[in-house]
């Protein structure tokens, strides 16, 4: 049975700027070996209920502004599955959480960068699933439950996010500059909460965890972990994979859920 993932996608410069998370990335999916196929939650698509994209071949979405070119230029086209995004939709409307099928959405880069460095022969075929934010973090924790399955189907469940995430607060300057008090306090509090299997409180962060607002505005690339979170099941052995910071204020963590 796989695990389900929470990996931390930050900047989009992750794709070609050496960082401590590229380089996790780039080993993971080694780690990890092949799974037949990928579901992938990104804080970049959100959509009224659950979507499910299926395109025969994944359109590669650059869907971020004022980059360097060799950001443009890259390409990853994933096949997609019907069959999976079919089966992911039909544990979802078995959950009461009735999806879509989005036909013609590619992957925007929150999906198809980190998959770049874990899978970059970009052979594995990719489903890509939509955020509800207005839903909160019990729905995708619902979400992430009714997936669950899909593990012992060979599907990799992947919640890509970025575990605090508030641009306004990034020291550009100093993009090694140690973690800031508040925010190894939320990352602390967050891994606690994890391990501790303390759904309520994971559901109710934006109240009880110290920081909440200020590293996460809008909670958008915060949802993916709680869909990861979720496809772990209760009682999952959860396992940090990494841990660090960038620009002081942007934890890059990523979990295991098994
Ligand atoms: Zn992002």
């Amino acid at each position: 049975m796989l695990p389900a993932l929470f990996i931390s996608h930050g900047s989009p410069m992750l794709a070609i700027e050496d960082s401590a998370a590229r380089r996790f990335l780039a080993g993971l999916g080694t780690r990890l070996g092949r799974p037949d196929a990928i579901v992938v939650a990104s804080g970049h698509w959100e959509t009224p209920v659950p979507a499910l994209n299926a395109m025969a071949v994944n359109e590669t979405i650059h869907d971020f502004y004022g980059f360097p070119d060799a950001l443009y230029a890259l390409d990853y086209p994933a096949p997609g599955s019907r069959e999976v995004a079919n089966r992911a939709a039909e544990l979802l409307g078995e959950a009461a959480l009735p999806a879509a099928i989005a036909p013609r959405r590619g992957l925007d880069h929150g999906a198809w960068m980190p998959l770049l460095l874990m899978y970059p022969e970009a052979d594995i075929p990719v489903v890509q699933i939509s955020l509800q934010h207005h839903l909160g973090p019990a729905h995708h924790i619902a979400v992430g439950r009714a997936l669950a399955p899909l593990r012992k189907e060979g599907v990799l469940v992947i919640g890509s996010g970025t575990f605090t995430h508030n641009l306004g607060l990034m020291n550009r300057a100093e993009p090694d500059s140690p973690p800031t008090p508040d925010t190894l306090a939320f990352a602390q509090w967050m891994d606690a909460a994890l391990r501790e299997h303390r759904t309520a409180d994971l559901a109710d962060y934006r109240r009880q965890a110290p920081y909440a607002v200020r590293h996460h505005p809008r909670d958008e690339h915060l949802l993916p972990l709680f869909v990861a979170y979720g496809a772990g099941g209760d009682g999952s052995q959860v396992e940090r994979l990494h841990d660090s910071t960038s620009y002081g204020t942007q934890r890059m963590d990523a979990y295991a859920f098994n």
